[in-house]
């Protein structure tokens, strides 16, 4: 296993050597007090056994319960229990992002505080992630869940979503995962994209594998989600697709939109023109002025709003000096 690394910002600050763990296992928490006693002592007899450095992130996302002075005590006792703490909810996603913002490691691992995910499986993550993937992602394969409402429903929107993004998972819900941490630093997240980090780094050229992972029942609590949530993916995954797609050039969605509401309102009117002229039809008495009118006042529309979200993507990449590739290796080349 790599061994860990010395962080030269830090050295630089603080005059001293702070040593960057290998792992970082980030924890999104939002009232769990009954399990966090549970999380850590069954996190930590696994982790303290596996030969690599690691730290914890806990993320607590504006717990209304005991869960954070549960944490504090917690991390009293250990110093590799970190704390996030979030001024109030803003759900699993901004943890997750809030999470990886703060890791430390080369490697992140995700896991649910909820002990449905099981740590035992974190040892196994890390030597798939030895082989060289950049993203393994857990495959909940006996999911022990409500088994309509959720391991159903589940199944189909994983269909779905593994259509739509051309990448073959069985299971993205699955908080379980393990990343490079080059790969999703850039990464942002918004609503419920957290489950599609896999994507995002598979179309960035990440290498992704899955792998089956444990399990378990609620024991403490209930699930803090409804159905609500598989419209929200749903709905998540059409925007993935479309900034991953044609973000760069907006212009060739909404233009080549309008330049079809032009080209139909053209033929609307010389059909017009031809009932008029051949047929002797009037055209005020069809609807199809009215059509051609609309036809192509949308395209012209269309066409401006594509040029507006050109102007949006240059200030996106030229303000904040970011690149439209990612590259994966320099070669006899200092990397700025
Ligand atoms: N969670 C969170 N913020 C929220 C909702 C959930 O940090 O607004 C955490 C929660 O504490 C748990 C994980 O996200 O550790 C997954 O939540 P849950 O178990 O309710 O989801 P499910 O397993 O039912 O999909
Ligand atoms: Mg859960």
């Amino acid at each position: 296993m790599t061994q860990p690394t010395i962080d030269s910002r830090a050295t630089a600050e603080t005059g001293s050597e702070v040593p960057k763990p290998y792992l970082s296992v980030i924890i999104p928490i939002y009232n769990e007090e009954e399990s966090v006693p549970d999380l850590c002592r069954n996190l930590f007899s696994v982790l303290d056994t596996i030969d690599t450095t690691f730290e914890v992130i806990c993320i607590n996302d504006g717990s209304k319960d005991k869960s954070l002075e549960i944490l504090r005590a917690e991390a009293a006792l250990r110093p590799e229990l970190k704390i996030v703490s979030f001024r109030r909810n803003y759900g699993q996603t901004a943890a997750m992002m809030a999470g990886i913002d703060h890791a430390a490691g080369e490697i992140i691992v995700s896991i649910d505080a909820d002990l449905q995910n099981d740590p035992r499986d974190i040892p196994a993550l890390l030597s798939k992630m030895d082989e060289g993937y950049d993203v393994v992602s857990g495959w909940r394969k006996d999911r022990q869940d409500a088994a309509i409402r959720r391991n159903f429903v589940s199944r189909v929107a994983n269909r779905i979503i593994s259509k739509i993004s051309g990448v073959e998972l069985h299971d993205y819900g699955c908080t379980l995962k393990a990343y490079r941490h080059d790969v999703v630093k850039d990464v942002r997240l918004y609503g419920e994209m957290h489950r599609f980090i896999p994507i995002y780094a598979s179309w960035m050229g990440a290498r992704v594998c899955e792998m089956p992972v444990r399990h378990h029942a609620r024991k403490f609590g209930k699930s803090k989600y409804g159905l609500e949530r598989v419209a929200k993916v749903i709905l998540d995954l059409l925007v993935v697709k479309f900034l991953d797609r044609h973000f760069v050039k907006p212009i060739y969605v909404f233009g080549g939109f309008g330049m079809l509401s032009l080209a139909v309102s053209g033929m609307v009117t010389l059909w017009m023109l031809w009932l008029k002229i051949v047929a002797g039809i009037s055209m005020i008495e069809t609807p199809l002025p009215i059509l051609a009118a609309i036809l192509f006042l949308v395209g012209v529309q269309s066409l401006l709003m594509g040029l507006l979200a050109e102007m949006l993507v240059r200030t996106y990449f030229e303000s904040q000096n970011r690149r439209s590739y990612s590259v994966r290796e320099i070669i006899n080349m200092v990397e700025d």
